[in-house]
């Protein structure tokens, strides 16, 4: 023992963090196991970074031996220690990196699990790090030193608000050499923990992928490896069973659920490099974290080298795994990542592959691809835009739910057209019971026409810059002309309901002296059969979807939509006899088609007026 009492520090955790080991600490959350993966994950991660660092620096790692992880359970004192011989942290990165929430779709995850009735579930699903250890830990204890330091530092909570930070006494038996030794004091509930077959069936589960060796030490101070510590993708494919590969992918992907879909090869040629990857089936919490980095691992020669470089186009961002190349220099610099020519190939290549694999798939195991297109068919469409090269491969992959109530291919679509169709029809919206009741789809409905129903946000993005497919136009029924003149109706009988007044001309000039530059146009209207009016974009601009997601991110362009009427309707018909009520007729046929858009009227409280007043008319003439 130290005779001076080294000066204690104590500091709050981040809000964030607080919250997050509330949840966990009064969790009824089974699955506890997932604390040791993480632990080990962290373990591993350190002993990954320590190997990296010593391309540049090798003293670092002094010995000379791999790093590698020891597990000490030790009843008698009711703890149970994770050791690594990893980077290890300093005074500021403890600090950092155990009191703080860096990724900020962690942050996210954790108000989103407050307000979740499963939000414990979701815990399970995606892990929460280093801070699950506090399910089954009541006190934690890391001593860690730096790879080259000869100070260790000692990070100590028992969760609640905060942890203390201390100098490890010199001659502190927790103190590693180098990397970071975890003492955790188990609840009572998780004694089990310190039994060796939980362990090692655990590690068997999900850390048997980690390459670096995992040790567990009896009280006798023996110990053995519980782990292969290989490279599963070095491996032949033929020596590997499917369970092989579901535990590599829980192990290097950090996930809970199965992939649904597994690429594993080997490119020889001009460069080399072996490639493992997968698509999850369910979808992470941060997706659309625009922070969100590549999930694929790059490594060299065996060596992890980072997963932040751009291995893989934004859209396939879902796909976890690792590619290892045999000719990349170990010593590569992030600037250096970025325009290395092999990369580029290296990239080109396997997303090729991995498109050319989803076909494969939905082809051959639809229900398998089923699953990736539900949860990550949103981000695949980004690439219809973004990846000019595969946007017929993208776009045939695509599943769209349609007005048949069918989610169908383009191909099916294309299969099933009317007589004289020629074009592919869309309409894009914020949800699928909405777009359902929008009357724009009034006359393609009357002629048995199928039209695509698009509620990604991505979709008002890739359906604008108007693509064919099979030599098909791509046509937005809120967007431009269209002319289904030459698409018979299913009920010809319906033909000559309802004349359309007479006096076109007239109306339509009224509507336009009464809205004024509210509207860019008013014109009779071919999209519509029951409802009075809607609202279209000119044949130019971007679609009315588009332009309002573009005005949510206030990067709207002022364009104005152009109002359709239909000349069969009553109310329409009205106007010329409307008098002093034509204005407000006017307005109303605006101000209803916004509200079917799901828009508010631009002046609610006149809106109301309006509707008040043409409706007391109307009671105090009947
Ligand atoms: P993540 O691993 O996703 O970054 P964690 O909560 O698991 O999140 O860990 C937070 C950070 O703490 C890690 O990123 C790492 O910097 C640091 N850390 C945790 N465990 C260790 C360890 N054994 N050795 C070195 N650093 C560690
Ligand atoms: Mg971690």
């Amino acid at each position: 023992m130290t005779t001076i009492d080294p000066p204690v520090e104590a500091q709050p955790f981040q809000a964030e963090v607080s919250e997050l080991l509330n949840l966990m600490v009064h969790s009824v959350y089974s699955e506890t196991d997932i604390f040791l993966r993480e632990l080990i994950s962290n373990a591993s991660d350190a002993c990954d970074k320590l190997r990296y660092e010593a391309i540049a620096n090798p003293a670092l790692i002094g010995d000379g031996q791999l790093p590698k992880i020891r597990i000490f359970p030790d009843k008698n004192a009711n703890t149970l220690t994770i050791a690594d011989t990893g980077i290890g942290m300093d005074r500021q990165e403890l600090i950092d990196n155990l009191g703080t929430i860096a990724r900020s779709g962690t942050k996210s995850f954790v108000s989103r699990l407050k307000e979740a009735k499963d939000g414990i579930g979701l815990i399970g699903q995606f892990g929460v790090g280093f801070y699950s250890a506090f399910m089954v830990a009541e006190r934690i204890v890391v001593t860690s030193r730096r790879a080259g330091s000869d100070e260790a530092w000692t990070w100590s909570s028992e969760g609640g608000s905060g942890f203390e930070i201390a100098p490890a006494g010199k001659d502190d038996a927790q103190a590693p050499e180098r990397g970071t030794r975890i003492v955790l004091r188990l609840k009572k509930d998780a004694a089990k923990y310190l039994e060796a077959y939980e362990i090692e069936r655990i590690v068997r589960a999900y850390s048997d992928n980690i390459q670096f060796p995992i040790e567990l030490v009896d009280d006798k101070g023996e110990s053995k490896q519980i782990n292969s510590a290989s490279a599963l993708w070095q491996r032949p494919k033929s020596e590997l069973k499917p369970e092989d590969y579901k535990e590599a992918y829980k192990s290097i992907a950090g996930a809970f659920d199965e992939p649904a879909m597994t690429l594993h090869y080997r490119a020889e040629g001009r460069y080399s490099y072996a490639v493992l990857l997968f698509a999850p089936s369910t979808k992470p919490f941060d997706l659309f974290d625009p922070a969100r980095k590549g999930k694929v691992k790059l490594y060299v020669r065996r060596v992890f080298i980072t997963d932040d470089a751009d291995l893989l186009p934004a859209y396939l961002r879902f796909i976890r795994g690792v590619i290892d190349s045999e000719d990349l220099p170990l010593n590569l610099s992030r600037e250096m990542l970025q325009n290395n020519p092999q990369l580029v190939q290296i990239r080109k290549a396997v997303t090729g592959r991995i498109v050319s694999e989803l076909e494969t798939l939905a082809d051959k195991q639809p229900e398998e691809f089923t699953k990736v297109w539900d949860a990550f068919g949103s981000v695949i469409k980004e690439g219809i835009y973004e990846d000019f090269e595969r946007r017929e491969k993208l776009l045939a992959l695509s599943r769209f739910t349609t007005t048949s109530g069918e989610k169908r291919t383009l191909k099916q679509y294309v299969a099933d057209l009317k007589p004289n169709q020629t074009e592919i029809y869309l309409l894009a919206g914020d949800s699928i019971e909405r777009l359902k009741s929008n009357p724009k789809l009034e006359s393609a409905t009357a002629r048995g026409i199928e039209v695509l129903l698009l509620t990604d946000p991505v979709d008002a993005f890739w359906t604008s810059a108007r693509f064919d497919f099979d030599g098909k136009p791509l046509k937005s029924l809120s967007q431009g002309d269209v002319d289904f003149s030459l698409i018979p109706l299913l009920d010809d009988s319906k033909k000559d309901e309802g004349k359309p007044a007479a006096d076109e001309a007239n109306i339509i000039a009224a509507i336009k002296l009464h809205l004024g530059d509210r509207v860019a146009d008013v014109r009779a209207s071919q999209r519509l059969t029951a409802s009075a009016s809607c609202l279209v974009a000119g044949s130019h601009g971007p679609d009315r979807e588009l332009e309002r997601l573009l005005a949510q991110q206030n990067r709207g362009v002022d364009t104005k939509p152009i109002l359709e009427i239909n000349l069969r309707h009553p109310l329409v018909a009205a106007i010329p006899q409307a008098g002093e009520n034509a204005a407000d007729l006017s307005f109303l046929l605006l101000e209803q088609a916004q509200i079917l858009d799901g828009e508010l009227p631009e002046d609610p409280a006149a809106f109301a007026n309006r509707l008040n007043r043409l409706v007391v008319g109307g009671f105090s003439k009947g």
